[in-house]
C-alpha cells in the first residue's frame, strides 16, 4: 500500500466499492485515470472467480451476511430498528432486493439543481439500466403467489398493462400502475455494481483494489488529501490528489465527521476536534417509511410455492404497484405497494404473505452522528420516522394500508390465504410497527448554500475542493424509487463531472 512517505500522490482514491463508488471507479479507469479503491468488506474478485458466496448471488431473497450491523439502539414502546448496510464489494447492490426503479421526473426536476434535471439525467439512466442488465419479469416467470397478485390488481381496478403485465418502474414519465418488476437479475444472479462496473476494468493496471480496508478519516490539504486507514490491524496513510467519498449514507458521513468536518459544537461534544464547520453534515437523513398488511398462507398456496421453488427460480418479490394516497400532489404517485411471499422465514417475511406499503415522498427528517472518534465506534442513527409535524407520512401509510388490505381481500388472493382481521389503523399501531424500505439518503446533500447543504452541484464538499461525494448521501430529496439505480446514476454523473474538469 502506498504511504505518505513512499512516493507521489495517486490520482484518485475512491473510498467504498458500493453502488455509487463502483460506478465512479469503473468509469474513471475506463477513461484512463489511475484509481485506488478502498473497501472495508471483502472483494471476491471477478464474477467468474467462483469465490462469490451463493447467498450473495442468490436473488430469490435478500442476503443477510456481510452487514455493518447498524441499529437504532433501544426505542421506547417498540423493537429497535435494524439499518441494514452491506460491507462487501458492490455495497448494498450485493445484498439487496435487486428491484430496479428510476423514480419520477418530478423527483429530479424538484431538486432544482443545474446538471441534475431529469432531461440531463435521462441518458445516464439509460446507460445504467443497460450496464445493470435490467429486465422485467415475463408473465411466465411469475410464481403462484405473484400471478394471483396480478389477477387481484386487475380485478381491483389498478392500472395494469394486460398484454405484458409489466410494471413501468423504469419509466421516468410513468404514473400509477401495477405489474411485474424490472430487476437487475441475470441468470438468477443478483447483478451487483461490482459486476457491472469493476469487472470490465479488473485487468487494467490503472485499478488497484484494497479490500478489508477500513477508512478512519481524511486530512484535506491545499494540494492533496491524506487518507488514514486501518488494514490488517495496522494504521496506514495514503495520499491522493482527489478523494471520492462513497461510503454510503452512513459511512460517508461518519468519515466526514471523524475528519472534523461538521457542526463544530456537535463534534466537540463527542470528542472530535473540528477542522471545518459545515452544519448540515449528517442532517437531512430520510428514507421511505414502510409497514405491511399480512395473511397466513393457505395449504394449497404453500404446496404450490414448494413445487415452484423445486422447479427453479422464484423470487419472494415479483410485483409492485405505484399509487396515489389522498395526500399525493399533482397526481404523482406517493406510495409503493409490493406483495412479498416466501414459504420459509426470510428477512422480509416470517412465512406469511405480505403487502408492504412504503410512503415514497416522505417529509420526516432525521440525522446520523458519530458518537466519538475512531472507526469502530457505533454511530447514533436517528431516522425520526413519521415525525413530520403535519403527520403527512403517517397519513400516507394509513391510506396505503387500506389499499393493501383490499388487495389481499380480493378473491384471487383471499381464496389461497387464511382470513385475518384487518390491521388496526390507529396512529399508535402505525408508529409501533413502522419499518423502512432500506433506502436512506440525503446526509451530504447537494445545494448551492453551505448553510443548508454539504456538497455543491459537482459533488464537492463545500470548502474542501478535493473531496467529492458520489453516493445516495448526495441526494437532497429521496426519489420515488428503490435507490440502487439512482445511486449508480449519481456515481456515473460524478464520474462525468470529474472527467470534465481534467
Ligand atoms: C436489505 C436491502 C435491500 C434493498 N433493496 C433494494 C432494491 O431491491 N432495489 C433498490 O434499488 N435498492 C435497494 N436497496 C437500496 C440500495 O441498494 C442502496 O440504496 C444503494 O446500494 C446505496 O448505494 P451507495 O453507493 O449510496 O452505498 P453502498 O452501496 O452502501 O456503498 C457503500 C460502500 O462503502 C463501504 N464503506 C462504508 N464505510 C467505509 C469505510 N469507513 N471504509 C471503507 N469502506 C467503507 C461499504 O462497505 C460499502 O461497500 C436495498 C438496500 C438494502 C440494505
Amino acid at each position: 500500500m502506498m504511504r505518505t512517505s513512499d512516493s507521489t500522490a495517486q490520482e484518485v482514491i475512491v473510498i467504498g466499492g458500493g453502488s455509487g463508488g463502483a460506478a465512479v471507479a469503473g468509469r474513471l479507469v475506463e477513461a484512463g485515470v489511475a484509481v485506488t479503491l478502498l473497501e472495508a468488506g471483502p472483494d471476491y474478485g471477478h464474477r467468474a472467480s467462483g469465490r462469490w458466496p451463493n447467498e450473495i448471488l442468490d436473488a430469490t431473497m435478500l442476503a443477510t451476511t456481510h452487514d455493518w450491523d447498524y441499529s437504532s439502539g433501544p426505542v421506547s414502546g417498540r423493537a429497535p430498528w435494524r439499518f441494514e448496510r452491506a460491507r462487501i464489494m458492490g455495497g448494498c447492490s450485493s445484498h439487496n432486493g435487486a428491484i430496479a426503479a428510476v423514480g419520477h421526473r418530478s423527483d429530479y426536476d424538484g431538486w432544482g439543481l443545474s446538471g441534475w434535471t431529469t432531461d440531463e439525467l435521462r441518458p445516464i439512466f439509460a446507460r445504467v439500466l443497460d450496464r445493470m442488465r435490467v429486465r422485467t419479469y415475463a408473465p411466465s416467470e411469475a410464481g403462484p403467489f405473484h400471478a394471483r397478485c396480478l389477477d387481484a390488481a386487475v380485478g381491483s381496478g389498478w392500472p395494469v398493462d394486460t398484454e405484458t403485465f409489466a410494471s413501468d418502474l423504469c419509466d421516468l414519465d410513468a404514473g400509477e400502475n401495477f405489474g411485474l418488476e424490472p430487476v437487475n437479475v441475470f441468470e438468477g444472479i443478483r447483478w451487483n455494481a461490482a459486476f457491472a462496473y469493476l469487472d470490465p476494468v479488473r485487468a487494467s493496471p490503472l485499478l488497484t483494489v484494497f479490500d478489508h480496508t477500513l477508512v478512519d478519516r481524511v486530512e484535506h490539504h491545499a494540494g492533496h488529501v491524506v487518507v488514514h486507514v486501518v488494514r490488517d490491524g495496522r494504521r496506514e496513510a495514503l495520499v491522493a490528489e482527489t478523494v471520492v467519498l462513497a461510503g454510503g449514507v452512513y459511512g460517508t458521513l461518519l468519515i466526514l465527521q471523524r475528519s472534523g468536518f461538521g457542526s463544530t459544537n456537535q463534534l466537540r461534544a463527542v470528542g472530535i476536534e473540528p477542522t471545518h464547520h459545515l452544519p448540515q453534515v449528517g442532517r437531512n437523513l430520510h428514507d421511505h417509511p414502510m409497514i405491511n398488511a399480512s395473511r397466513a398462507l393457505g395449504p394449497e398456496l404453500r404446496r404450490w410455492l414448494a413445487e415452484a421453488s423445486a422447479k427453479g427460480f422464484v423470487s419472494e418479490e415479483q410485483t409492485l404497484g405505484k399509487a396515489c394516497s389522498s395526500l399525493a400532489t399533482d397526481g404523482v404517485y406517493d406510495l409503493h405497494l409490493f406483495p412479498v411471499c416466501a414459504s420459509t422465514q426470510t428477512q422480509l417475511t416470517d412465512g406469511r404473505a405480505l403487502v408492504e406499503v412504503a410512503c415514497v415522498a416522505p417529509e420526516s427528517r432525521g440525522l446520523v452522528m458519530a458518537s466519538g472518534p475512531g472507526p469502530d465506534v457505533h454511530p447514533v442513527i436517528d431516522h425520526r420516522y413519521l415525525s413530520d409535524p403535519e403527520g403527512h407520512d403517517l397519513a400516507a401509510l394509513r391510506d396505503g394500508l387500506v389499499m393493501a388490505e383490499a388487495l389481499l381481500d380480493h378473491p384471487s388472493l383471499a381464496s389461497v390465504l387464511v382470513d385475518a382481521p384487518h390491521r388496526d389503523l390507529s396512529d399508535e399501531t402505525i408508529r409501533r410497527d413502522v419499518q423502512h424500505y432500506y433506502h436512506p439518503v440525503g446526509t451530504a446533500a447537494m445545494g448551492s448554500d453551505p448553510g443548508s447543504s454539504v456538497c455543491d452541484v459537482t459533488g464537492r464538499v463545500h470548502g474542501l475542493d478535493r473531496l467529492v461525494v458520489p453516493d445516495a448521501s448526495l441526494m437532497p430529496r429521496i426519489p420515488r424509487a428503490n435507490i440502487n439505480i439512482p445511486a449508480i446514476v449519481v456515481g456515473e454523473r460524478i464520474a462525468e463531472l470529474l472527467l470534465s474538469r481534467r
